[in-house]
């Protein structure tokens, strides 16, 4: 990445520094693991500082976020919650970590067009993300500040995620760097080629 591109990416940072998470509602251990994994990897990939999952415990899709992590840097936690309509009623009505409200952002195909809701979003507050399972608590609409439709046609909540998320930090927000990555890729328009800081420190 280049020194213009790291700057921007931290000065985006510092703009928008509050805490955003993501929560998974629903998930279901023997059914879901590839689609919760992907969206914990957009969620880490595309900023976000925590991964919350409600439903079923599972360690190890932690795990694999967790080697992610060690291997592509990066520093965002995950953590199984119980009670997760208590859990967003307590984060928008009374503490989102800091004794004050947090923002609740509900992906739904129902929802408003999120480019138009975007803009009217506060963001020096924690904000979650919410998507849906399998099953989705009508409470979730209730407790959300913002119903958000990423199209109002069903599709899948990894695309809706990454396209909210893309559009939350605006142009080039894809563009991440992990200042503490041992695995670095360079990009190329052809074949592959990864830098890692393990083998270099031995040169
Ligand atoms: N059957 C579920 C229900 O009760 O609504 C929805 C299943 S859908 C595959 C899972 C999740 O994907 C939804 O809860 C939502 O978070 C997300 N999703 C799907 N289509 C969406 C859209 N057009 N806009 C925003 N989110 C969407």
């Amino acid at each position: 990445m280049s020194r213009y591109a790291h700057d921007r990416d931290e000065a985006r940072r510092a703009m928008s520094g509050a805490p955003f998470s993501v929560l998974r509602l629903g998930h279901r251990k023997g059914r879901d693991p590839r689609i919760t994994t992907h969206l914990a990897l957009v969620s880490r990939a595309l900023g976000a500082d925590q991964f919350l999952l409600a439903g079923d415990k599972d360690d190890d899709l932690f795990n694999n976020v967790a080697s992610v992590n060690e291997r592509f840097g990066g520093a965002m936690s995950c953590e199984h919650i119980t009670g997760s309509m208590g859990w967003l009623k307590r984060f928008v009505q009374s503490d989102a970590g800091d004794g004050e409200p947090g923002v609740a952002v509900h992906l739904t195909m129902y929802g408003e067009p999120y480019r138009e809701v975007i803009p009217r979003i506060r963001r020096d507050r924690p904000i979650v993300v919410i998507v849906g399972g399998a099953k989705v608590p009508g409470d979730v609409f209730k407790y959300a500040n913002y119903n958000v439709a990423v199209g109002n046609q069903p599709h899948s909540e990894v695309a809706a995620l990454a396209l909210f998320m893309e559009a939350w930090h605006g142009e080039g927000g894809t563009e991440r760097h992990f200042p503490n990555a041992r695995l670095t890729i360079e990009p190329s328009a052809r074949g592959k080629t990864v830098h890692d800081k393990a083998d270099e420190s031995e040169e």
